[in-house]
């Protein structure tokens, strides 16, 4: 049976970019293009009748985007909805407003041209930052600028097209995204776009498979071709080969099967079938994935990256901000707990502060950089103390080298404790305190860290890269970026003991969890708790309830002696067929 790879390797017909929502779709191409507006910048005499036609089109654009807002909230839930809310709020701003309306009066040009000077200029803010996030804003601010102009000329966008198509578009706004897939659209093939922008977050929430970032599909695919979409891998396939299609509608099928069997699964517990419970928490990045966290059956969140507020908001959030969204999270999550990681700022991780760093990943990073930052830590824990009311709760540090930092830490907690019992503010003074393993210094005397903190959790994805000395980000070595060495694998042992020993609990939370073929040895590492994406915990599930735990331990043990990735990884693809479970990495 041929594998993803193989199809890929030898396809000509292949265009790649980012699979942005997963899924595989097979379908005819519809190219989505908007008539490109000239803006005018002809001159006016009548300055009233020009404010007056701006108003009309303000209100127009209003209402137009309330329904889309509507229709949003009713398909996405409000939060993800909240993407329109923040549009209607630009329309509604009145500096904005009355900026455009001075300049109609001064410079007497057509409103039209007055507004999209403007609303450009908004857009240029966002795009020179660096966040990758505001930069994707400043595209979605564009259907806000054409709307208007548009509604100036008192004209409608027809959006009507054939059900069941494919779109391509150059881009996608969010609105775009939202109206097209009432149309019961397959899937998206946009030419720019990353992850995080909103016309991939749509895809997502409404489950329609989309490949974005592909730079030129708009150009290369025609009207009416067929293509297949693979929102898992980022690839799109245009006139497929008979053997790809029957190669496609195999794994959709099975893909379609696999998701139907998966559905009872989330309420039960993840039970091995020797009865060994393992606890299935969820990784959360961005604020709006607590919906499906919330819906796929985890115990709670046992990785909140904080640090993602930052890309978020665009700055730094304030005490109040980050008291506001932690106290949502956590409420949103009770009785179940949530635990949230302190910044992991530094490494690859924004670079706040202007430090040029030649080494970054070796650099002033995590909990590093808060100790030298001790405001902005503060601030952090002062939110997260006041949001821990209900004491569900728990506190984690990134990138943790030494006890001293551990101490330093918790010195810094407890000031901040008695600051807030000072002005009478209510927090959990037990709140658990617990630090990242994910550090060779950390693993190597996790006995004597652990006996600091209340709880470990392993980052698989940064001691890889520390053990085997290779930058988790450099394709160039990515061969030696493996998560199965025997020295990773011995590594993870050695932790999972010694906190057991020292009597704390220790998780998992690293990438590794998430992939399938570890699991059982995870498990049988002694892990009885592990960390992953909320969309992978069904999948997990239905893996641990297929073996025994008494089988995983002996598997682990025999890879751990082994010396050789190579043999570890076809130890643990022995162990999937005897035991008869369907590895998901092969399905999707
Ligand atoms: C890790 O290092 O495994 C981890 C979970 O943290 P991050 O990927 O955010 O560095
Ligand atoms: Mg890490």
């Amino acid at each position: 049976m041929k594998s993803f790879k193989d199809i890929y390797r030898s396809a000509e017909n292949k265009i790649a970019g980012i699979g942005a929502a997963p899924g595989i779709v097979i379908g005819d191409v519809y190219l989505f293009t908007k008539e490109k507006l000239e803006i005018s910048k002809a001159s006016i005499t009548d300055v009233e009748e020009a404010i007056k036609n701006l108003h009309e089109a303000l209100e127009r654009s209003k209402k137009e985007l309330t329904k889309i807002f509507a229709i949003a909230k009713e398909k996405m839930g409000p939060t993800r909805a909240g993407i329109f809310e923040a549009h209607l709020m630009i329309l509604d701003d009145p500096i904005l407003i009355l900026n455009i309306i001075n300049r109609i009066k001064k410079e007497k040009k057509q409103p039209e041209y007055i507004v999209h000077d403007e609303i450009t200029k908004y857009q240029d803010l966002m795009i020179i930052s660096h966040e990758s996030y505001m930069k994707e804003r400043a595209h979605d601010i564009e259907d806000i600028k054409n709307r208007i102009v548009r509604n100036l000329r008192k004209k409608q966008w027809k959006s009507k097209i054939q059900s069941d198509v494919i779109i391509i578009s150059e881009t996608l706004t969010p609105a775009d995204t939202l109206l097209l897939s009432r149309n019961k659209v397959k899937g998206f093939i946009t030419d720019h776009g990353g992850l995080t922008s909103h016309a991939a977050i749509i895809s997502r929430s409404l489950n329609i498979p989309a490949v974005v970032g592909t730079h030129d599909a708009s150009h290369k695919l025609k009207e009416g071709q067929k293509v297949i979409v693979d929102g898992f891998h980022g690839y799109v396939l245009f006139n497929p080969t008979k053997a790809q299609i029957k190669f496609f509608e195999a794994k959709h099928e099975h893909l379609v099967s696999l998701q139907k069997e998966l559905e009872h699964l989330v309420d039960q517990p993840a039970v091995t079938k020797d009865g060994k419970e393992i606890e299935l928490l969820a990784n959360v990045d961005v604020t709006g994935e607590i919906d499906i966290v919330k819906t796929s059956g985890a115990q709670g969140i046992g990785l909140y990256r904080s640090e993602q507020l930052l890309d978020e908001m665009g700055t730094i959030p304030s005490e109040e901000e980050q008291t506001t969204v932690y106290s949502r999270l956590a409420s949103r999550m009770y009785p179940d707990s949530i635990t949230i990681r302190a910044f992991d700022i530094g490494g690859d991780k924004f670079n706040l502060f202007d430090y040029d760093e030649p080494n970054p990943f070796l650099g002033l990073r995590g909990i590093r950089l808060l100790l030298e930052n001790s405001k902005l830590f503060k601030e952090q824990i002062k939110a997260v103390l006041r949001a821990s009311k209900n004491k569900n709760i728990k506190f984690m540090l990134p990138m943790v080298s030494t006890i001293v930092e551990i101490r330093r830490s918790k010195k810094i907690i407890s000031d901040c404790m008695a600051e807030l019992s000072k002005e009478n503010i209510k927090f959990d003074s037990e709140m658990d305190i617990g630090i990242m393993v994910e550090v060779p210094s950390a693993a190597v005397m996790t006995k004597e860290l652990a006996i600091e903190v209340d709880f470990l959790s392993i980052g698989t994805n940064d001691l890889v890269q520390y053990l085997m000395a290779v930058d988790r980000g450099n394709d160039l070595v990515s061969d030696l970026y493996q998560e199965f060495s025997p020295v990773v694998l011995r590594t993870i042992k050695m932790i999972v003991d010694d906190a057991n020993r020292a009597g704390k609990p220790v998780s998992l939370c690293g990438e590794m969890a998430a992939e399938t073929l570890a699991m059982p040895l995870l498990v049988g590492l002694g892990l009885e708790s592990l960390s992953i994406s909320p969309t992978t915990i069904p999948y997990a599930k239905k893996i641990i309830t297929s073996f025994k735990f008494k089988d995983a331990k002996k598997m682990a043990k025999n890879c751990v002696e082994n010396c050789f990735e190579e043999e570890i990884v076809n130890n643990l693809e022995k162990f999937f067929e005897k035991n008869n479970i369907v590895r998901t990495r092969n399905i999707i």
